[in-house]
């Protein structure tokens, strides 16, 4: 049996002025799937996620979320969650963890209207699924990399999302964190049937958790389980000489030639 489709692009591309972003993506993601989503800087995976959320509109091709186009998903929106690469936010502001995740409400409550308590019970919830809520009084800006990343997630979470999307999660988050990190998002998918998208430098070790990989320089070059992605040639076409340490655990270790 085949499993419904949740995201399918179409000879998708975009550009920028002069620069393109993606260039012919053809992309199928289906429900339930955890995908690893690799690329070197600026080879255009923020773009593809954006593109995915309706905030980025393709020069040309196709994009169906949900079998219809992202910008006529409507109210129902919010079933996309979306964890934000920390980079680009200004994570400073004085705001409690409690009014972070309570942001993750107002795409279904409306901005002025007053949270209720099943939006209060749906935070707490949110923030127990990812082990905050012992923080949930503290300000954002006092948390480390890691715990503000849970919130951000817990956030994404009380949409009641069906796709995750998450930009760069793990960055900024030490190795063993990080391994902590893949298992939390395994769990929730396991738990709340998430399909779930994400974005990442460290193919290391994201191979060893999720059970697709897709590379993306410009275009996607494959997306499959990480053993057949890792053997297949693939990374050197899309990292050129910038790759060494490719995988661990499960994956064989393999080190691209040094180039001249
Ligand atoms: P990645 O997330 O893989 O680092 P991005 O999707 O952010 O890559 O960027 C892909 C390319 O598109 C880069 O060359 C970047 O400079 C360019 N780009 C992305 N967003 C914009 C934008 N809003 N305006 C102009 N150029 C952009
Ligand atoms: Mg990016």
């Amino acid at each position: 049996m085949t499993r419904a489709s949740v995201v399918k692009l179409e000879d998708v591309w975009v550009s920028f002025h002069e620069t393109l972003a993606l260039k012919a993506v053809n992309m199928d993601i289906e429900d339930g799937e955890f995908l690893g989503l690799i690329g070197p800087n600026g080879s255009g995976k923020t773009t593809l996620i954006r593109v995915i959320l309706g905030l980025v509109k393709p020069d040309r091709g196709r994009v169906e979320v949900f079998g219809v186009p992202p910008d006529s998903l409507g109210a129902k929106h919010h079933i996309i969650g979306y964890v934000p690469q920390r980079s680009h936010g200004d994570w400073s502001f004085p705001v409690s963890v409690t009014d972070v995740v309570m942001m993750g409400r107002y795409g279904r409550i409306g901005l002025f209207k007053r949270p209720s308590s099943l939006d209060r019970e749906v935070a707490v919830k949110a923030l127990e699924d990812v082990q905050m809520q012992d923080f949930a009084q503290r300000q954002l800006a006092e948390l480390s990399g890691g715990q503000q990343q849970r919130v951000l997630i817990a956030r994404a979470l009380a949409t009641e999302p069906k796709l995750l999307l998450l930009d760069e999660p793990a960055a900024g988050i030490d190795a063993y964190g990080e391994e902590r990190f893949y298992e939390l998002l395994k769990r929730l998918k396991e738990e709340q049937g998430l399909t779930i998208v994400v974005v990442t430098h460290d193919i290391a070790v994201v191979s060893a958790h999720v059970e697709k990989l897709a590379c993306l320089n410009q275009t996607l070059y494959t997306h499959a389980p990480p053993s057949e992605v890792i053997t297949a040639g693939t990374l050197e076409k899309v990292y050129g000489c910038e790759v060494e340490l490719l995988a661990h655990g499960r994956i064989p270790h393999r080190v691209v030639e040094e180039h001249k």
